[in-house]
């Protein structure tokens, strides 16, 4: 019987997967460095059973049309806000993420930022390397206190929670806020607008879905006091960018750390790039080596139990086995 075929929107994935999913399909890999157009896609996925992809590709109505043949697609990623999971559960099409594998990296990633823009670390190694170091003057680069800060996280699931378990050895007092409305030994449920009010740091790890879209914006920036620190690791339109790029320009907040953003890659003409009080990554939260390897292995046995008429380990829309 002939191998079903899968397509993977990146080249070289790290791990061993890909060679356990080549034992069972016929991969077909796009190529290049930089993610396929729509149309590049269309192309790669023609014929395909299987597709293995990241955020950045939308697997929604139209592109489902053009790829009658595909049984099961998993991306690389905790975050599904690419999939238009009505229209993959009407295909009868399981679609799966990798979720336990990455929280802890993207919430090391989350600190990182928190410590960077809190520190001014990035922008004091600009001025550095610039020859900007000329005296050691007292009120140089003088940045606001990590320790004993109050944290505010707005969304407490996996990474929400590590970013929590990670404050106690900065001696902070934590509060999260979340539709489910408990608390426990890490942090306190707190009402969102208390919470914004109240935090020294806010950071943000909800997913992306029609109601937390730009669900931090002018008005909620307002509400921060002004010496805050705004982190988000989510995704990009959890925040509207341009009430985020007022609020830095006009002190309304103090500094930001971002690694997502409204359009990825960030253009090179985005005024986020011209602020000095904003730490600015390009969507890395997950990247350590071996956290990546792990979320190939899981995007791998997804689309192998697809392939197999069997559940998906991690299927994000489980009524397409009801
Ligand atoms: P998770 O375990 O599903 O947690 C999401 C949390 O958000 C839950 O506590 C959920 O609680 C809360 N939430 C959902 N909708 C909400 C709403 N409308 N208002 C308030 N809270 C809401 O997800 P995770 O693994 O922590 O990941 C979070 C997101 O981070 C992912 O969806 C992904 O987009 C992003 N991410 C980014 C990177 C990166 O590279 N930067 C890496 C990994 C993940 P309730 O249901 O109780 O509200």
């Amino acid at each position: 019987m002939a191998r079903p075929r899968v397509a993977i929107t990146r080249p070289a994935l790290p791990g061993e997967a890909i060679r356990r999913l080549a034992d069972v399909a016929v991969v077909r890999e796009w190529e290049s460095r930089r993610p396929p157009t729509r149309a590049e896609l269309t192309r790669l996925v023609s014929g395909i059973e299987g597709l293995i992809c990241m955020s950045s590709e939308r697997i929604d109505e139209e592109f489902l049309s053009t790829c009658p043949t595909l049984r099961v697609v998993s991306n690389l990623g905790v975050g599904f806000d690419n999939f238009d999971i009505g229209a993959l559960t009407r295909r009868r099409i399981p679609a799966g993420n990798t979720p336990g594998v990455l929280a802890e990296t993207t919430a090391d990633l989350a600190w990182a930022l928190i410590l960077a823009a809190a520190r001014r670390v990035t922008e004091a190694e600009r001025v550095l390397r610039a020859g900007g170091w000329k005296s050691m003057d007292f009120d140089f680069m003088l940045g606001t206190d990590v320790f004993g800060a109050t944290l505010g996280i707005f969304g407490y699931g996996a990474i929400g929670k590590a970013v929590a378990r990670r404050a106690q050895g900065f001696g902070m007092r934590v509060n999260h806020y979340s539709r489910t409305k408990s608390s426990d030994g890490f942090s306190t449920w707190t009402p969102l607008s208390t919470l914004l009010a109240m935090s020294d740091i806010v950071t943000v790890h909800v997913p992306l879905t029609p109601e937390t879209r730009q669900a931090m914006g002018q008005r909620e920036f307002e509400q921060m006091k002004r010496s805050a620190i705004f982190v988000n690791t989510s995704r990009g339109a959890v925040v509207d960018q341009t009430a985020l790029v007022r609020a830095l320009r006009s002190g309304v907040i103090r500094a930001a750390g971002l690694d997502v953003y409204e359009q990825e890659p960030l253009s090179p003409e985005d005024p986020l790039l011209e602020l000095h009080n904003c730490v600015l990554l390009p969507h890395i939260g997950s990247a350590s080596a071996s956290t990546r390897s792990r979320m190939v292995d899981l995007a791998v046995s997804n689309v192998v139990a697809g392939l197999k008429g069997e559940t998906l380990p991690h299927c994000v829309n489980p009524d397409v086995y009801s």
